[in-house]
């Protein structure tokens, strides 16, 4: 058990051995929590905990993968910090986005190790050679998560030479780097023209449907970005929010 997260020596001691068996109501369950579902207004969720039992709202509105998300997050609040009053806001990019609370972080980390352990996830994207969005909902699909939280894993992990960036209409609101990238590679923060992303930000399409080669200038506000090329590919995620992937691959860039 060495080297595993909280959550993760969690999985391994219900002997969870595939993404399949991550049924999150069934754990909560053999912690003490009931999980509910219901219409909620200004929030994803929230618990209520008495003595060794507690309860689990989760938003009925929200989509599966959100939901789960949120559910993993309030477990790991059962975890980490009983006894504690938590104002909740589920983020699958909690880590990437200014928080108030340290605490609701290190829900999201937790809920990010529940969803997707590294002891399954890593095995899981070694399937694939490259990485596009196309993999990414695979493996989101795989694990029962959202595209942007696979994505911000997926990159995470330090597998592919990627970047993963969200932008909305104000700007970029966060963005998360591969190990293999040099951090002299930092991303501008305004959209370019010469970049599709900016296209389907403010036009009609959803999506790339492909892989595609555009300057590294487009990106990156560096003198020598010019001289190379790089891949991106962008994926609308909400009516004002999308994810773009970039994958450097020119040794050079990466030295
Ligand atoms: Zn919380």
């Amino acid at each position: 058990m060495k080297g595993l997260s909280i959550a993760e020596k969690l999985l391994k001691s219900l002997g969870i051995t595939e993404p399949g068996e991550i049924d999150l109501e069934a754990i909560a369950w053999t912690l003490g929590i009931k999980v509910k579902f219901r219409p909620l207004e200004g929030c994803e969720a929230r618990i209520i905990g008495r003595g060794d039992t507690a309860i689990v709202t989760v938003n009925s509105r929200s989509v599966a993968g959100r939901q789960r998300f949120s559910i993993a997050h309030e477990i790991g609040h059962w975890e980490l910090h009983r006894g504690q009053i938590m104002v909740c806001r589920p983020d699958e990019a909690g880590d990437l986005i200014q928080k108030t609370s340290p605490a609701e972080k290190v829900a999201d980390r937790f809920a990010a190790d529940l969803l997707m352990p590294s002891y399954l996830f890593r095995p899981a994207l070694k399937m694939y050679r490259r990485l596009d969005f196309d993999i990414v909902r695979k493996i989101g699909d795989m694990f029962g998560v959202s595209l942007t939280a696979s994505a911000i894993r997926l990159v995470g992990s330090g597998e592919h030479p990627a970047i993963l960036l969200c932008h909305n209409q104000n700007g970029r609101r966060w963005f998360v780097r591969s190990s293999l990238i040099p951090t002299r590679w930092f991303p501008r923060i305004e959209l370019q023209p010469e970049s599709s992303a900016m296209d389907i930000l403010f036009g009609k399409r959803s999506h790339d449907p492909q892989l595609r080669c555009v300057s590294a200038d487009a990106w990156f506000d560096r003198y020598d970005a010019h001289k190379f090329e790089i891949v991106e590919q962008t994926f609308r995620i909400s009516a004002d929010e999308i994810l773009t992937l970039l994958i450097i691959e020119d040794d050079e860039m990466l030295e």
